[in-house]
């Protein structure tokens, strides 16, 4: 190839809508033409080391080589085949990866193509697990504040009312019930109070509810929160007692990002449903999963139509199955827990100091997360600008500056993401 063209900015900037942006006045977008390992490479030249995985997916950092080859020898085969009526082998090699590694009880595969479409397809499983026993008292959902479940209707509906998108779109969304986040932190001592606000509304609301759900242990893009094991192993308790599926949201979580494969696995129980989606193909493709038990699967299936109601034109899509089954593998035969807990006690040792700033008002590590929460909402377009400058790549989120890089971080780009990101959280 010869000279890279100019990436036309005005143009994207006049009809190209960016994450959660106006299309009046959007704040700058950078230009990135390559990126390799943990760099992302700018327009300029510049390389920017990747604080963020292209939020939680890039586990192996960019331009793999094991990934690229999975891609180029599905390309060859075929790129795409509709999945009714037609099956192939990276659906079925990448459905045994998952049964095998995820809880014992979760034997059912359904293939989605984003994370939004896999929280749909979760709770519509668990409403027609109902429909199927004509219990239609039971249709709503319950979550805990300060929870991200994706963008569309019914992912938004189990959101975090305020911090989410509930507001702006009161009315025509689906009415489901709250409970406030697990006051008790992970690495605190249990305290049993903390469950007292999700066991009163169990009490009063369980004939109505179908389904919780959560994200397990770390709540991602509602709140970077850590909350305790003992908070689900409870919550499982009561959904037995109550009847009420539990549902556990892993797309963030989930492929070893909080130090365990997933984050479930900090508890000693198993959800119904559980959604996986980011990281599994490495960041190479947009894709997802939802996973359920024979229970669930079984009472749609006995129920009337039988047949579950939901089947995307790129369901069981043959090239994310195979860079799928590719980032996994290289995941299991990887060592990755031993990386994440490096990358753990170096988040520790570098980020911990900035819990002295003035602006600072909590520092939280969790496996491969580091989050510096502010006492206010932060400047986005400044704060980038000086990340920028200073050579990393962070985006902040509200409060919450943070850092999930790439598992694949040496020891030496970890420590000068850390101390350009604290250079600049301390003039803040
Ligand atoms: C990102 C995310 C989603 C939505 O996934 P998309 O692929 O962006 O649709 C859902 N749940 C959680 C926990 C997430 O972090």
């Amino acid at each position: 190839m010869s000279e890279q063209a100019k990436i036309d900015l005005n143009f994207d900037k006049n009809h190209i809508w960016h994450p959660y942006t106006s299309m009046k006045d959007p704040l700058p977008v950078y230009p990135v033409v390559s990126a390799n390992g943990v760099k992302l490479k700018l327009e300029n030249g510049q390389e920017l080391i990747d604080g963020m995985s292209s939020w939680w997916c890039a586990v192996h950092g960019y331009n793999h080589p094991v990934l690229n080859r999975a891609v180029e020898n599905q390309l060859k085969n075929m790129s795409h085949v509709m999945f009714g009526g037609i099956t192939h082998q990276p659906a079925v090699d990448l459905a045994k990866l998952l049964v095998d590694i995820t809880p014992p009880s979760l034997e059912k595969v359904f293939y989605c193509d984003s994370g939004s479409v896999a929280v749909e397809v979760a709770m519509k499983m668990a409403l027609q697990y109902r429909f199927a026993t004509k219990n239609f008292k039971k249709n709503k959902f319950l979550s805990i504040r300060s929870g991200y479940h994706g963008d569309t209707f019914n992912a938004m509906s189990v959101c975090d009312p305020v911090t989410g998108m509930h507001e702006i779109f009161s009315g025509v969304l689906p009415i489901n019930f709250f409970v406030e986040a697990p006051s008790c932190k992970f690495h605190d001592a249990w305290k049993d109070e903390s469950f007292v606000p999700m066991l009163e509304m169990l009490k009063k609301h369980h004939e109505e509810l179908t389904a919780i759900i959560v994200e397990p242990i770390v709540q991602g893009a509602g709140g970077m929160r850590f909350y305790h094991p003992e908070y689900l192993n409870k919550l499982r308790y009561y959904c037995d007692k109550y009847d009420i599926l539990l549902i556990f949201d892993e797309i963030a979580t989930g492929f070893g990002r909080t130090g365990k494969m997933f984050a479930c696995e900090h508890t000693n129980i198993e959800p119904d449903i559980m959604t996986v989606g980011k990281a599994i193909t490495g960041g190479y493709m947009s894709f997802a999963a939802t996973l359920t038990n024979l229970k669930v699967s079984e009472g749609i299936s006995n129920g009337t139509p039988g047949n579950f109601m939901h089947g995307p034109t790129f369901m069981g899509n043959p090239m994310a199955c195979a860079v799928g089954i590719a980032s996994v593998s290289l995941l299991l035969s990887d060592n990755w827990q031993e990386k994440v807990m490096r990358i753990e006690r170096i988040l520790q040792q570098e980020l911990q100091a900035a819990i002295d700033f003035e602006k600072v008002a909590d520092v939280r590590i969790l496996g491969a997360i580091g989050v510096i929460e502010m006492k206010e909402a932060v400047d986005l377009a400044s704060l980038q600008k000086s990340f920028v400058e200073k050579g990393i790549w962070v985006r902040p989120f509200g409060k919450n500056v943070y850092l999930m890089p790439p598992f694949i971080i040496s020891d030496e780009d970890l420590n000068f993401l850390c101390k350009q990101l604290i250079s600049i959280v301390k003039t803040i």
